[in-house]
């Protein structure tokens, strides 16, 4: 595996490759790597000669000054997972080569960014549209690789992609979780013990609701009654549970046939932000 830290050389490496005529997967993440960004690597690597993988903590999404500074940073741990799940060539650039100059282009998406993480995080989705665009043009990959448990990051994704007619495939890949239902996450690493035991009620929740979903209850009280489930155990602080359009993201007033719905759920739990969501066909 092949370890770049210069943006300049990172791009000649990949215009190389893709002049050679190999297949570049590119899989953008912030370190602290589990299983669910090893199961990228894996299907990019099943699909592509080239597994490029970046890692970067990118100041800009951050709203939460002290999420920044607490956010998980092992980036040897990072690259001795990388190369046995396939990754070729790992990207570990500096903030300055990422932004040799404050940006001044606001991304907006409207609708999208105006509910649950985006509406929570103001910023947010301005910083992932904004990195995310410099990694594409960097490597120029012909498919990225992101994960379904940022459902809505991966709309926003998808609609970056189409507007500004990046020639790539997107290929998204479903929620990797512990034995007890926890959906990975690099910030479960800054759970106590304690906190790491209650941690699933976030999916049990999510799963009681998706179970009130196919019974056909109405999504207000659905969305009713896992917040008072969630907010009944003491541990737990919810920001947003939705039941939205799983195409859309807007919030449902009722169910419509043939549209799948999405359950997103933020929540603190020992002052850790944790996110999850659960799709219900329709
Ligand atoms: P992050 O390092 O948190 O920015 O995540 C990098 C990529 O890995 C994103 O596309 C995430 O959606 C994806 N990812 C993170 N956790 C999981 C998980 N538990 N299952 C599947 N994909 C994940």
């Amino acid at each position: 595996m092949l370890n770049f830290t210069s943006a300049t050389e990172w791009r000649s490496y990949t215009e190389q490759a893709r002049c050679a005529g190999r297949r570049l997967g590119l899989i953008p993440t912030m370190g602290a790597l589990h299983a669910g960004h090893l199961q990228l690597v894996q299907a990019a690597a099943a699909e592509c000669d080239e597994v490029l993988v970046s890692i970067f903590v990118n100041p800009t999404q951050f709203n939460n000054p002290e999420d920044l500074r607490l956010y998980p940073r092992v980036p040897e741990q990072d690259a001795a997972l990388l190369a046995p799940a396939g990754c070729t060539a790992l990207f570990l650039p500096s903030v300055a080569d990422m932004y040799p100059q404050p940006t001044v282009l606001r991304f907006d998406f409207g609708a999208l960014e105006s509910v649950m993480e985006g509406a929570h995080r103001p910023g947010h989705f301005n910083g992932v549209a904004t990195v995310v665009s410099k990694l594409f043009h960097q490597a120029r990959p012909h498919a990225v690789y992101f994960g379904q448990k940022d459902f809505q990051q991966v709309a926003i994704v998808r609609q970056l992609i189409a507007d500004l007619s990046f020639d790539l495939e997107l290929v998204v890949c479903p929620t990797v979780r512990e034995t007890d239902g926890l959906a990975m996450s690099s910030r479960n690493r800054r759970l106590g013990p304690e906190a790491r035991a209650l941690a699933p009620f976030l999916y049990q929740t999510l799963q009681a609701a998706a179970q009130q979903v196919r019974q056909g209850v109405a999504p207000a009280l659905v969305q009713q009654q896992a917040l008072g489930t969630l907010a009944a155990e003491k541990a737990f602080t919810p920001e947003y549970f939705e039941v939205a359009d799983a195409q859309t993201l807007q919030p449902l007033a009722a169910y419509a046939p043939g549209r799948a719905v999405v359950l997103c759920v933020a929540a603190f739990l020992d002052g850790v932000r944790l996110i999850d969501n659960v799709v219900v066909e329709a």
